[in-house]
């Protein structure tokens, strides 16, 4: 017998295990629409032009060493990513008042804040959409933070609860965490207006909470970088102190890479050395240092001009190409004349779509049609091409008849 025979085995991960079961499927027309990466419009991987450049870039310097990063990880790539998110110009940042470290992506970010969290702001709960990704719910825990819910969809409307949204953060205790996406909300689509985000901030203010932006998906939302981090910046220039996750998975390509930043955003720059301080001893145990890589990529983009701008083009081309595949299926739907409206297929922001398909219809989809998504009725629009559009809204066309 074996030490462990004791050990349960766990279930599959309600989205990674997607990718599990897709691959072990024979059939032709499969698709997999459960894992948000981005795919080509031949349905392929895509790495970008300016990525490519970076790494040969990267390759031709000989000057660049392969010794340990600091624990907080690269410091351009650390002031550069402050830059995107905020805007070079941001008083928060000229006033040094943002302490930002390299991270394992967005989902490192948000494991740093949480045990952040769980050692210097003890106590506070950290609220969340209902529904949210459904990862925040283990990261919080794991970090030492307990983990509550705001309203945030309404499935009648398919659209946002927003007098729920308000109810529920009005209710909170004082000091609560409050976890904002900061655009492109996952899973649902759904994003509040910017008058919608002034009213939040309101209350964020008002009530005292400590809101925690996850921005996985700056560029991927409306092709715009800037645009994408309007409400991130809204609350930081009302001199909120923010907590601020970032991820280059999505807007640079670069998944495997897990090149991601975590900023704290605070009240003066004494505080911030501090705060700083105590981020690296929260890495130094957990990984000691993070892997320079992708941070070298992400470097190369954000501070040469020519990478920049070309990348800037690259994810409007990619944001463009979902918004099209939102019109393809959309349309698709209205030939068949399938039942309901699919309207919410066109409202919808990022890169999903949140179908409305329950958990049977969802079932349908897979067992009969091969279209491989997440059990709440959730599709990557990444994952759609022109030349599948059809099939896909054809499957949904007999899941909802
Ligand atoms: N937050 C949200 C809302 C996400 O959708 C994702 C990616 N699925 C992440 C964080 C983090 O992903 P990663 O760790 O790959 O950057």
């Amino acid at each position: 017998g074996s030490i462990w025979n004791g050990v349960p085995q766990a279930p599959p991960d309600p989205i990674l295990g997607v990718s599990e079961a897709f691959k072990a499927d024979k059939d032709g027309s499969k698709m997999n629409l459960g894992v948000g990466a981005y795919r080509t419009e031949e349905g392929k991987p895509l790495v970008l032009n300016s990525v490519r450049a970076a790494e040969r870039q990267m390759v031709a310097d000989m000057s660049l060493n392969k010794e340990y990063l600091g624990i907080g990880g690269n410091p351009n790539f650390c002031k550069l990513s402050r830059e995107l998110i905020l805007g070079a110009d941001c008083a928060a940042v000229r006033e040094g008042r943002v302490s930002t470290v390299q991270s394992l992506s967005g989902t490192g970010a948000l494991r740093i804040a949480a045990e952040f969290l769980g050692t210097f702001y003890k106590g506070a709960a950290v609220y969340l959409p209902n529904p949210t990704w459904g990862n925040h719910k283990k990261i919080f825990p794991n970090g030492g933070v307990a983990v509550k819910s705001y309203r945030y969809y309404n499935p009648a409307t398919r659209g946002l609860d927003f007098q729920g949204l308000c109810e529920d953060l009005c209710a909170a205790p004082a000091g609560s965490i409050i976890l904002l996406h900061a655009c492109a909300h996952n899973p649902t689509g759904v994003d509040p207006t910017h008058e919608q985000w002034a009213e939040i901030l309101k209350v964020v203010k008002a009530k005292q909470l400590l809101p925690l932006f996850d921005s996985a998906y700056q560029g991927f939302a409306s092709g715009d970088l800037d645009r994408d981090a309007q409400a991130v910046r809204m609350f930081v220039n009302a001199g909120l102190e923010v907590i601020i996750c970032q991820s280059y998975a999505k807007n640079m390509g670069l998944y495997g890479e897990r090149i991601g930043a975590l900023s704290f955003v605070v009240a003066d720059a004494g505080v911030a050395k501090k705060v700083y301080s105590q981020m690296q001893q929260v890495i130094r145990p957990m990984y000691s240092n993070p892997p320079m890589h992708g941070a070298a990529i992400v470097e190369r983009i954000l501070s040469n001009k020519e990478n920049y701008e070309a990348w800037k083009l690259e994810v409007k081309g990619m944001a463009d190409r979902i918004i099209s595949m939102r019109t393809a299926l959309h349309s698709a739907l209205q030939k068949l004349g399938t039942p309901g409206n699919w309207d919410h297929i066109l409202n919808q922001i990022g890169m999903f779509t949140f179908t409305g398909l329950n958990s049977a219809q969802v079932t349908n989809m897979t067992k009969k049609h091969h279209v491989y998504m997440t059990q709440d009725g959730r599709i990557s629009m990444a994952g759609v091409t022109a030349a599948k559009a059809q099939y896909l809204a054809a499957a949904i066309d007999d899941s909802v008849r």
